[in-house]
């Protein structure tokens, strides 16, 4: 029993792509009511259900309160862009690292599709110092977008530290039209 349909979502994702694997560290951005939380807590072995393979972690964090999970840390009334979340979470990760981070963060819509476009947008950069402290080489970030004239920008962000980027329409959202998910694979970290 899934705490939102939005889990569907994240199984589709992972059922193609394998971004949770057992023992993983995963950082869940934006993680009320979580259910994308129960989906890597069952992905990454971190209630140890299954006591033959490794014991991930999971991590979540969002403004709104998120009740508990067994398997999982939950960082709650805690804003994702803001960087004193960003030490409480390090001491969270296994060796201060993540493998993978999850962003469904969105801001609450305005209704003014331009405005809440940047809005998300400026939250995705923000991904990417986050990528820049926590994750691992090799790590994996995925993160929800609206569709607008900012998005090219942000995939050339995200291809100047991730080897490759793709975009992603889950079946689980065609409902909403601008909703989309950037799969940035194979973490490096940025040139100084
Ligand atoms: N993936 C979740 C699940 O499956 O239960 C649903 C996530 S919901 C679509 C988006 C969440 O992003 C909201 O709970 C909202 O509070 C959170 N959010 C928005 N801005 C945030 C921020 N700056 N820091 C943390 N969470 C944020």
């Amino acid at each position: 029993n899934f705490r939102c349909r939005s889990a569907f979502k994240l199984l589709e994702i992972d059922d193609k792509f394998k971004l949770l694997q057992p023992g993983f560290s995963v950082v869940d951005c934006g993680a009320a009511p979580g259910a994308w939380s129960q989906v890597a807590v069952q992905r990454v072995n971190s209630a140890g259900t299954d006591p033959e393979l490794p014991h991930g972690t999971v991590v979540g964090i969002d403004l709104l309160n998120i009740p508990p999970l067994d398997g999982a840390y939950f960082l709650s009334s805690h804003d994702v862009t803001d960087p004193s979340t960003h030490a409480k979470l390090l001491a969270l990760l296994p060796n201060n690292q993540a493998h993978v981070i999850l962003s469904d963060m969105a801001p609450n819509a305005s209704g003014f599709q331009i405005m809440d476009h940047e809005k998300l947008v400026a939250m995705c950069l923000s991904l990417i110092d986050l990528a820049e402290k926590i994750l691992r080489p090799g790590g994996s970030l995925l993160c929800k977008y609206w569709d607008g004239f900012l998005v090219n920008k942000l995939q050339e962000k995200l291809l100047s530290s991730f080897n490759s980027v793709r975009t992603i329409k889950p079946r689980a959202s065609r409902m909403d039209s601008a909703e989309r998910y950037f799969l940035a694979r194979t973490y490096r970290k940025p040139a100084k």
